[in-house]
């Protein structure tokens, strides 16, 4: 399965984790009779999986906006994990950009649930924001130098 040129390789291995459906969320622990109840880490309201932690959940919605704010994009997200995985596989030229910023942010939301489940204490969302930003710059500069034509919306969200 081929990831769009420009995403960070440690986004693109969490991102096969996330379609191949591999992180111990607790719908899959509750089904491995591993845990005796099913309550999403970073929300604490809803049943965690992986469509719920990635898409559905309150805490990712919320940092999908801010991040939606920051890049002035209006990301083409609906709620399920098949969605990523086809919508990934098609994008061509200007939504190249699209899915950097988006790889970016289920990485760090990744990242969040992992602090969550470790630790016990929810990562702010600034961090997680300032984190996704600064990574999706550092890519986004590249495709800067190489085309002119994104120069302007670039400028103007780094
Ligand atoms: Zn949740």
């Amino acid at each position: 399965m081929d990831e769009p040129e420009m995403v960070l390789p440690k986004h693109s291995f969490c991102s096969w984790l996330i379609v191949q459906q591999r992180l111990l969320t607790q719908d899959r622990l509750l089904r491995m009779h591993i845990v005796s109840h099913n309550c999403c880490y970073l929300c604490g309201l809803q049943e965690e999986s992986h469509d719920h932690l990635f898409f559905e959940c309150a805490y990712s919605q919320q940092c999908r906006d801010l991040i939606s704010a920051w890049c002035q994009i209006q990301f083409p997200v609906k709620n399920s994990i098949m969605w990523w995985l086809k919508w990934r596989n098609r994008v061509v030229g200007r939504k190249q950009d699209i899915a950097v910023i988006l790889a970016g942010l289920m990485y760090w939301i990744w990242v969040a649930w992992n602090h969550c489940r470790i630790e016990g204490a929810l990562r702010r969302l600034e961090y997680l924001v300032q984190n996704i930003r600064n990574e999706a710059c550092m890519r986004l500069r590249v495709i800067k130098s190489q085309n002119v034509k994104y120069a302007n919306w670039l400028e103007s969200i780094m």
